[in-house]
């Protein structure tokens, strides 16, 4: 069931959104050589603290940490603990906030220093590719031309897009219909509303997609090892198109 939210409840969606971007901005400032992946969620959890606000993700199906810290070859949902990153290395983060609740989500993946130019590009098409898929989002469009527009830039670029994790509705649930694939056929699928809030988060490898689950049960990585990257906002559909509400204004 979709839920098309008022205009009211899209000013409490930005509430949650802006402080969901200020919490991944906390923690890109703090990436570097030698810090933990741990360190990284005191961080999160620390600013959510100072702003009021509450993970989305802790406790979330028993998720045990505020942020998901994604490393190389790690796709998403990589559980913060003793690793340490070390130059060369790229993380994605992937965080919510929930505000008067309202939820935010959103991810970014970071360099650990300097990092080699083929994994680079794959953290700038990553970026690209999520807001290609947002310049497509506009009421009317299916989600199979977000989908599609994503996946062609992609695969144009010599990537490819992860099929088993999607983008998704979102409000007071984290997790809402629809489903947002970053695949597709155009003129397909569902058609977009203004009032739906969406959010739109390419996974992308340097080769093969196809990924498999660590034994912590969280944790995907690709089956090949090529390395990953993780874009996402939330959006709100707005009549003249998608407004990003995880970004600081
Ligand atoms: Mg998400």
């Amino acid at each position: 069931m979709i839920i098309l939210k008022t205009a009211e409840e899209i000013e409490k969606m930005r509430k949650a959104g802006r402080v969901t971007a200020g919490m991944l901005d906390a923690v890109g400032r703090a990436v570097r050589p030698g810090i933990t992946t741990e360190e990284l969620d005191e961080i999160a959890a620390d600013f959510l603290r100072g702003q009021g606000a509450k993970p989305s993700f802790l406790g979330f199906e028993g998720y045990p940490k505020t942020i998901c810290t994604s490393v190389n070859e790690e796709v998403v949902h990589g559980i913060p603990g003793p690793r340490v990153l070390r130059e060369g290395d790229i993380v994605s983060v992937d965080a919510g906030a929930i505000v008067d609740g309202y939820q935010g989500d959103a991810a970014r993946t970071f360099a650990v220093g300097f990092i080699d130019p083929q994994a680079q590009k794959l953290i700038e098409v990553t970026e690209k590719a999520m807001y290609i898929g947002i310049s497509q989002a506009k009421p009317g469009v299916h989600l199979g031309d977000v989908g599609y527009a994503i996946q062609q830039y992609v695969e144009a670029q010599g990537f490819g897009v992860v099929r088993e994790y999607v983008g998704h509705g979102i409000g007071t649930e984290m997790h809402e219909d629809p489903p947002v694939p970053n695949y597709g056929r155009p003129g397909r699928g569902l058609r977009l509303r203004a009032g739906m809030c969406i959010c739109i988060e390419p996974m992308v490898t340097a080769g093969d997609p196809a990924v498999r689950l660590l034994a912590d049960g969280w944790t995907a990585v690709t089956q090949d090892g090529s390395w990953a990257a993780h874009f996402e906002h939330s959006l709100a559909i707005l009549p003249e198109g998608a407004e990003i509400l995880t970004q600081l204004t």
